[in-house]
């Protein structure tokens, strides 16, 4: 089978459910396969989560935004207790995060991406700590390495809300690599509230609309 890319896909069949005339990679061709994935969504706990995914996608449209649209679907769920994992770089977006979860009544356990204390080096064998030439002069404060500082601990985040059963666990701000290691372990469901872009003022989709503006002007 021919490997296919969606993205570079000019019909866009399946968005109206054409399953007639698709381009040669359409991965819709092979119907066994979607057979097996349309089951998926048929167990009771995936049906109710999938319909409460649903729920708060359209509460939300152009009216809540993304912490209002997490909070709601949590409220769906009957999700009371929730995981915060926060990159301690963004110490600050996370207790807001947590004060925000609080008040609105959810019970939080919050770990910070230093959680256990570890030196670099007894997680990462290969660990070079960065030189002075190294750092960007733009880099804040809170990113730039200081003595005893210790490393980021992803699966220890994951482990210490899996320890507490958190219902929902919520991304805010784990750096590439990291967020993979935290969703590989965590027991609960995640969602992203913040994806961290330290140039783009924590906003990475403006990085695509340049590229684009740029492919415009060409
Ligand atoms: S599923 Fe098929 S029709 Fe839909 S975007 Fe992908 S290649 Fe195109």
């Amino acid at each position: 089978m021919i490997m296919f890319n969606c993205a570079e896909c000019q019909n866009q069949e399946c968005q109206t459910r054409n399953k007639e005339s698709l381009n040669p990679a359409c991965p819709m061709l092979d119907k066994e396969i979607f057979e097996e994935i349309k089951q998926a969504y048929h167990t009771e706990e995936i049906q109710s989560f999938y319909a409460n995914s649903l729920k708060s996608m359209r509460g939300s449209f152009g009216r809540w935004t993304r912490i209002k649209e997490i909070m709601e679907f949590c409220k769906y769920n009957g999700f009371t207790k929730i995981g915060l994992a926060y990159c301690s770089g963004m110490l600050r977006e996370g207790r807001l995060a947590n004060e925000i979860l609080r008040q609105n009544g959810f019970i939080v356990v919050a770990a910070g991406c230093k959680v256990g204390g570890f030196a670099p080096d007894e997680l990462c064998e290969s660990y070079e700590a960065p030189t002075a030439a190294q750092i960007p002069p733009n880099t804040p404060k809170q990113d730039i390495p200081r003595k005893n500082r210790a490393i980021c601990d992803p699966i220890g985040q994951a482990i210490m809300l899996n320890k507490e059963k958190t219902e929902f666990n919520i991304l805010v701000g784990l750096c590439v690599g990291h967020d993979s290691l935290f969703l590989k372990y965590s027991d609960a469901p995640c969602s992203v509230l913040v994806a961290k872009d330290r140039l783009l003022n924590n906003n990475p989709v403006a990085a695509l609309y340049c590229h684009e503006e740029k492919n415009n002007n060409l």
